[in-house]
């Protein structure tokens, strides 16, 4: 069984998650402010998290950062609010996607199923490649380990998943759209600034000039390549 932490503190937005999501036989624990909802995540290690980024006590982006300090799960943002620098904010602490409120249900849940999925383990595959050695790093595609100087860089799913596309592709273009659909899912195509961030974060984590990127190349306007 699935267990959701929401944290929202709009009544009636609570509650219209709670009946569908448990319609969908998803556990569901809730929480209205951003210090409960801490509390509830380490006490209930939800296996995904709906998160409201307007909340009472601390903006949601600090929940995000308080998450991101211990666990990978999945963070689903909710966004009243039509800025996309919010938006931008919330993905590079650590989110994995967003809703803009108001929202359909079934968008929701569509994003959280996909969420979900990508948080998944993947078992050993039957791919012959499995470690791709670069100068400043080692990526370790069947252990989901990426070293760099002796030490393991703590990668989000999302983050892992971008990655994954690209190396497994080593030397090839591609396209913003197939990244999208391959990493975000089919209903994807046009989210261009979440590939701009989410390349911005592995290029700070993995390049030695995050300015001057050797491995993660970006082809303007077409996509990225992975350059070993
Ligand atoms: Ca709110």
């Amino acid at each position: 069984m699935t267990r959701v932490l929401v944290i929202e503190d709009e009544p009636q937005i609570v509650r219209a998650l709670v009946i569908n999501l448990k319609a969908r036989k998803y556990e569901v624990d809730a929480a209205h402010d951003g210090a409960t909802a801490l509390q509830l995540a380490a006490a209930r290690h939800p296996d995904v998290v709906v998160l409201d980024l307007g909340l009472p006590d601390m903006d949601g982006v600090e929940v995000i950062r308080g998450l991101r300090g211990w666990t990978r799960v999945p963070i689903l943002v909710l966004s009243a609010r039509h800025s996309s620098d919010e938006k931008v904010e919330a993905l590079d602490a650590g989110a994995d996607d967003y809703v803009t409120k108001p929202f359909g249900m079934d968008e929701l849940l569509a994003r959280l199923r996909a969420a979900v999925r990508r948080a998944e383990p993947v078992g050993p595959g039957e791919d012959d490649v499995t470690t791709v050695e670069t100068a400043e790093f080692t990526v370790d595609l069947a252990a989901k380990k990426v070293n760099r100087g002796g030490k393991d860089v703590r990668l989000t799913p999302t983050e892992w998943h971008l990655l994954e596309v690209l190396v497994r592709n080593s030397g090839r273009l591609v396209s913003q759209k197939q990244l999208l659909q391959e990493v975000w899912g089919p209903s994807y195509g046009t989210e261009t600034n979440y590939l701009r961030v989410y390349m911005a974060q592995l290029r700070r984590k993995l390049e030695a000039d995050p300015s001057h990127p050797k491995h993660f190349v970006t082809e303007p306007g077409m996509g990225y390549r992975f350059e070993g």
